[in-house]
């Protein structure tokens, strides 16, 4: 074996990507490259019933997606290919047979519905019916039939699988490199199915010979897979293989309370629960989430860098990242948090990228205003505006009196500033601007300052009104710069606009 790590992410295409598996991606990634090693994709599609048509495609949209593609895998085929389990199917069944030669596997010939008996019957008395040391004697396979016998069947071509003999009365001491040490004791392990006589193995079987023949270093998985790990360390023994080391990921939970995070709690949360859309659910970068910002966050969920820093690029969690630095216990997904890391990724984009993506977002595209349109105009409204967002989207909301004058005025504002004098005292504001032949934002505040002071009016009596007419609410950037970017012309538009239509 080579001393160069190798990973992989080995998902069944049964549906799309969700945020749990692409964290298990990701962290196999970060630890490849951080080790300067391999990072696979292996497609475990040995479950026919289970296949969804476009699963493939979307695991490897979203990986791309999230800037961290794979080395080998379909389509990149390195010397250990082919990536797809389908296509590796002739190479499990000699696996297979050379466990049954060795006596640590054999043949079961029981019907689903004997099965089915017996897991009734047991039922029935209150126990658990386990196919195993336990009663494998009394059920019909190549233990308890004469090798006449097994032969006859195999020779009438009746349905058989293959099952892994589990040892009896042994202590199984397993490795984790996040749990440390797990003792099992194999009495408790039943004799799972290895390989089906339609001729396909099981996601053990084929797991374990895969890991084994594309040299996998270190295998990172969810929990959920750590009931497993006890027969794959057997299966490792029983061929007499150099196991890899295991880690297995917390799992994900719900962001209130306990129990493991679904995509109803999407659902009901309003928050995607997928990188990206499938079918009707959107995903991560349809809600307008930076690919940095998925990465970040995820990298979080069940990691800490031991200091205080949140932030961190692909290029940084690839230095920090180590796996002494995973957690046993469930990582807890909080949406609220997942927002606050876009918000801060989208400060950290250009105003021009920013603002490209403003005039393609659908919230300022579809509006018939010609503004929408000017890069440089676009580029300055965003470097005004974009503190208080989380999203390109948010744009719009926090920035439509840039391309619009407003077509009503908040009431409660109204309420408040506009006062029986404001009229009069807007009119002023207006011959004032008229005036002014050098209209930028400092020039204008001087002038208006200067005014202010030798009318002896207070600010409180102007400022805020005539925020009011410029933008129709009490929200929005300090004023002057609004004025020096809507234009002399747009902003007396709006004082004549606010005088005649608010209360005189
Ligand atoms: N095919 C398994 C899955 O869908 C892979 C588990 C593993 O990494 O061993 O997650």
């Amino acid at each position: 074996m080579s001393n160069t790590v190798r990973v992989r992410f080995a998902p069944s295409p049964t549906g799309p990507l969700h945020i749990g598996g692409l964290r298990t991606a990701l962290f196999n990634y970060l630890f490849a490259k951080k080790h300067n090693g391999d990072f696979i994709l292996r497609i475990e599609d040995t479950d026919q019933n289970r296949y969804v048509e476009g699963a493939e495609e979307y695991i490897i949209d979203a990986l791309n997606w999230c800037g961290i593609p794979f080395d080998e895998g379909p389509g990149k085929e390195g010397k250990f290919g082919p990536y797809r389990q389908s296509e590796r199917k002739s190479l499990y069944k000699n696996y297979a047979l050379e466990l049954i030669e060795k006596g640590m596997a054999y043949y079961a010939f029981d019907t689903a519905e004997r099965l089915d008996f017996h897991r009734k019957d047991h039922e029935a008395k209150g126990k658990t019916f386990i196919y195993n040391w336990h009663n494998r004697l009394k059920l019909s396979n190549s233990l308890s039939l004469s090798p006449e016998e097994v032969q006859a069947k195999l020779d009438a071509g009746e349905d058989f699988v293959i099952r892994f003999k589990s040892p009896q009365d042994e202590e199984l001491l397993l490795n984790d490199i996040i749990r440390g040490e797990i003792k099992i004791d194999t009495n408790i392990l039943d004799d799972k199915v290895l390989f089906k006589s339609d001729g396909m193995p099981t996601y053990h079987l084929a797991n374990i010979v895969d890991d084994h023949l594309m040299e996998i270093t270190h295998v990172i998985r969810g929990e959920e897979w750590l009931p497993s790990l006890a027969l794959h360390q057997l299966l490792y023994n029983a061929f007499g293989w150099d196991a890899p080391q295991f880690a297995h990921l917390p799992l994900i939970m719900k962001p209130v309370g306990k129990g493991k995070l679904s995509k109803r709690d999407g659902e009901k949360g309003g928050f995607p629960v997928f990188p990206l859309s499938w079918n009707e659910s959107e995903g991560y970068r349809e809600a307008g989430f930076f690919p940095e910002a998925v990465v970040n966050f995820l990298a979080l969920l069940g990691w800490n860098p031991g200091t205080e820093q949140e932030i961190f690029s692909l290029e940084e969690l690839v230095k920090t990242f180590s796996l002494d630095r995973v957690h046993k216990s469930g990582a807890r997904f909080d949406p609220e948090k997942n927002n606050w890391y876009n918000q801060q990724w989208l400060q950290r984009k250009s105003d021009e990228e920013l603002a490209e993506l403003f005039m393609k977002n659908p919230s300022v595209a579809s509006r018939g205003v010609e503004t929408r349109n000017d890069k440089k105009y676009v580029t300055k409204v965003v470097s005004l505006i974009k503190e208080r967002a989380s999203f390109v989207a948010d744009f719009w909301e926090l920035g439509d009196y840039f391309f619009e004058s407003p077509t009503s005025y908040n009431e409660k504002a109204v309420k408040k500033q506009w006062k029986e004098d404001t009229p009069q005292i807007m009119n002023e504001v207006m011959s004032l601007l008229e005036n002014i032949d050098d209209f930028t934002s400092s020039n204008i505040e001087t002038i208006v300052k200067d005014w202010i002071g030798k009318k002896e009016l207070s600010f409180g009596k102007v400022m805020p009104p005539f925020r009011l007419v410029i933008v129709g609410d009490m929200k929005g950037p300090h004023l002057f710069d609004i004025l020096e970017l809507i234009g002399k012309k747009e902003s007396i538009l709006r004082i004549q606009k606010a005088i005649s239509s608010l209360p005189n």
